[in-house]
């Protein structure tokens, strides 16, 4: 397939280069970073999109995505479908969408979990929201760059999956952080914490797979002195998204909303910007009640 790939940071080059290693042709443009290998480079977002059958965003933001569809959409010919995979407010996830469909194009939000490390090994999941029909033509696409893809439903469903997930995800590395916290004032090995807990009802990803105590668990960011992973300022990122969510349906997430707000605090105001989002053990380890 001929791809058109816009924003390769990051998350955007691996996933680039795993569509060149499964056979497309892939041409790319950013701003700032270079080409990853295979990728032909454009002058420009809009050459990058012309001719392409699939034209894949990885941006920053909303605003940023906005930006760049006005760009691309007037560009892309008749029927080809724009995915976005950044992750985005869904309020812009589901303007782009109209923009696009108004212009005659399929459009698709397709955020990932997986991190770079998913990225790069082509072990990405994908949450999609969108038409049947361009799913069905991305399809390949994301499984050439990922190893689970669901489809969740109209536009903005993707999004919606992605930040209703990582509030959960972010809400229980808080409470795993805070739990390990405890357990060490109360004299508790780490060691027995995990075994404990991650065979029992308060396991969860962020224990079993995550653990934010270093020497404890699976490899993770814990054992690298907290390098990120998954960085503080991105899981805030997401927290706040799944907050603007909330406000606009008015939906009640009291935890969701104390997450975002420790998180806030943690990047803004303490040591937690370019620290992975588990090194709240470290935060929590240093304080005291009240
Ligand atoms: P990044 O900052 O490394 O990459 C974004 C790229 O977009 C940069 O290279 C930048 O130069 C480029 N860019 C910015 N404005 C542009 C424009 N107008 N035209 C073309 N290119 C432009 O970020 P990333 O880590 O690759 O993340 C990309 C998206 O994926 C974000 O929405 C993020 O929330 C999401 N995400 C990241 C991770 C992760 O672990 N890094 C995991 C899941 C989802």
């Amino acid at each position: 397939m001929r791809i058109g790939f816009i924003g390769l940071g990051n998350m955007g080059a691996p996933m680039a280069a795993n569509l060149v290693k499964a056979g497309h042709q892939v041409t790319g443009f950013d701003t700032a970073a270079p080409m990853p290998a295979g990728v032909t480079p454009a002058a420009s977002a809009a050459a990058a999109a012309a001719g392409a059958e699939v034209v894949i965003t990885m941006l920053p933001n909303g605003a940023i995505l906005r930006a760049v569809a006005a760009q691309v959409i007037p560009a892309m010919r008749p029927g080809a479908v724009l995915c976005d995979c950044s992750t985005v407010d869904v309020d812009s996830a589901r303007a782009v969408a109209a923009e696009a469909t108004a212009a005659g194009l399929g459009a698709l939000d397709a955020p990932v979990s997986g991190g770079v490390g998913g990225a790069a090994a082509g072990t990405l999941t994908f949450m999609v929201g969108g038409t049947e029909a361009a799913f069905a033509t991305v399809r390949p696409l994301f499984e050439a760059m990922g190893k689970k893809v669901v489809h969740c439903g109209a536009s903005g469903a993707g999004q919606s999956a992605k930040i209703c997930n990582n509030m959960i995800l972010g809400v229980t590395m808080i409470a795993t952080c805070e739990a390990f916290a405890l357990a060490d004032k109360l004299g508790l090995d780490r060691q027995k914490m995990f075994d404990v807990v991650s065979t029992s009802s308060g396991s969860s990803w962020s224990m079993t797979a995550y653990c934010p105590a270093p020497g404890v668990g699976p490899q993770s960011p814990a054992d690298t002195g907290y390098r990120p992973g998954f960085a503080a300022e991105l899981m805030l990122k997401d927290l706040r998204l799944s907050q603007q969510a909330a406000g606009a349906v008015d939906a009640d997430t009291p935890m969701g909303e104390l997450a975002a707000r420790l998180y806030a605090t943690f990047v803004e105001d303490e040591d937690g910007r370019g620290r992975d989002f588990s090194a709240m053990l470290p935060r929590f380890e240093k304080r005291h009640r009240g």
